[in-house]
């Protein structure tokens, strides 16, 4: 806490991974000698820089831009680029610091970072969001590279932003590398890229269900968030026989008890994205479905959760609500978004809950397939990629189990996240010596 002064949310990711790290490497002296620990939580670099644009009226806006580049043991930097008023530098840095596990878990060569702005995208012309994305390009272009970290998408940062981004590296450097994921497929994008990260989740859920011998046919799902993450969350449960019952966005969320189904859902998609629109709008287009103004969707009973929407969203009480409502399992979409105290009270419960660097991996492992299309200079077909999306989230599952069971048998997957993917980037370090 004195090193990183007022930076809760970084001090609450590292606290939340060392009481896991500590008992894992309690007999281990190397880790201890070499402060591996300590090195993790102190990214390689942090670069923060002025980002100076001009909005519609002529009025000169100065805003703040960051890439934290946590650790690149096991291959570039790699992690997404997030536009809201919320970001700050402890955000960034618990974001990098959760990255660098999750990256590690996938099994593919990605080491962790992540950036962003608090700029707000919300309500901002098509012009002043490129005029942005340029300014931010123009500074941050030096910092990155194909080989050397390489930004996706994130919270405001879609592919129009990334279009933006891309067209300013291309502009400046001459060269067309993949600098970027998440691009447009005519562009070097890769097909699933934008459904990986919410049906990468709701894959992981369906592995854990299995474990109990059951699946999520019949089964209802509360959704936090109306984003890229829970629309295809949403999807995916759906596709499974699975009947969605909420989404979410800041202002509040919407319950429709008919389900959310995929008519409803392409109408999210198209509201939220090309009209930008609000969730409560959902209120008035279906007969049928309430909006709950400033409040979040735990309260509704349910088999399973996926919150899908952004850090620290669903609170210890919540977590009592979602259990008294019949609540099964919990997969995280979001990163983070369930604080300490919640997911203590799911562990004492014993049920089954994935932490987001586990179960929100697919969204950076086909990041990863990316980068192996871009460097081939071809784009793999949509089979080969659905298949090793799920093999992929098979694979975290299994590292999860392997490092997470305990005594009694319950999974704790938390603790199977944080132990195989330390390891996997500890050894790396390790083998490098002192650097
Ligand atoms: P989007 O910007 O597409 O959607 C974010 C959603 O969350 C929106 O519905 C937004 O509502 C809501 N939201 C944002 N901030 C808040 C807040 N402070 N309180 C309540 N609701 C909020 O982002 P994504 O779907 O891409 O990302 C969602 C989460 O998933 C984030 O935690 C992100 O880091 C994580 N994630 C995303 C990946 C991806 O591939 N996209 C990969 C791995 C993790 P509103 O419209 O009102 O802002």
């Amino acid at each position: 806490k004195k090193r990183n002064p007022g930076q809760t949310e970084f001090i609450q990711a590292v606290q939340e991974v060392a009481q896991d790290i500590y008992e894992f490497i309690a007999d281990k002296e190397e880790y201890h000698h070499y402060q591996i620990l300590r090195r993790i939580a102190e990214p390689d670099r942090i670069i923060s820089f002025r980002v100076c644009w001009e909005d519609d009226s002529h009025n000169i806006r100065v805003q703040r831009g960051w890439r934290v580049q946590n650790n690149n043991a096991i291959g570039p930097y790699k992690g997404g680029i997030r536009f809201h008023p919320s970001v700050t530098e402890s955000v960034l840095k618990f974001l990098a610091f959760e990255q660098t596990f999750k990256n590690a878990l996938t099994g593919l060569p990605m080491g962790g970072g992540k950036g962003g702005s608090n700029f707000n995208p919300k309500g901002k012309s098509d012009h002043e969001v490129m005029r942005f994305c340029q300014s931010f390009m123009t500074e941050l272009y030096r910092h990155v590279g194909a080989d050397v970290d390489v930004p996706a998408g994130d919270i405001g940062v879609g592919g129009r932003e990334i279009g933006y981004m891309f067209g300013q590296y291309k502009r400046i450097t001459n060269q067309f590398t993949g600098v970027l994921t998440g691009k447009g497929l005519e562009y070097g994008g890769s097909l699933i890229r934008t459904e990986a990260t919410g049906y990468g989740a709701v894959y992981f859920l369906q592995s854990m269900l299995k474990t109990r011998g059951t699946d999520l046919e019949g089964k209802t799902a509360v959704i936090s968030g109306s984003g890229n993450v829970a629309t295809h969350a949403a999807e995916k449960v759906t596709q499974l026989g699975g009947k969605v019952l909420t989404l979410s966005d800041s202002e509040g969320f919407i319950h429709d008890p008919d389900g959310i189904d995929q008519e409803k859902i392409d109408w999210v998609k198209a509201h939220k994205t090309k009209r930008r629109g609000r969730i409560s709008d959902y209120a008035r287009e279906f007969n049928g479905a309430t909006f709950h103004a400033g409040m979040t969707p735990w309260g509704v009973h349910c088999d399973v959760a996926l919150p899908c929407a952004t850090q620290n969203e669903l609170l210890g009480m919540d977590a009592r609500a979602l259990i008294a409502g019949g609540c099964i399992a919990v997969a995280e979409g979001a990163n983070m978004p369930t604080n300490l105290e919640g997911v203590h009270v799911f562990k004492e419960a014993r049920i089954l809950f994935a932490p987001g660097k586990a179960a929100n991996a697919g969204g950076v492992a086909v990041s990863g397939l990316e980068m192996s299309q871009n460097s081939e200079r071809r784009a793999w077909k949509e089979a080969e990629l659905q298949q090793l999306l799920l093999d992929i989230m098979e694979g975290i599952h299994d590292r999860c189990v392997a490092y997470g069971r305990a005594d009694d048998g319950y999974i704790d997957y938390v603790k199977g996240a944080n132990i195989a993917g330390f390891k996997k980037v500890a050894d790396a370090m390790l083998a490098f010596g002192v650097v």
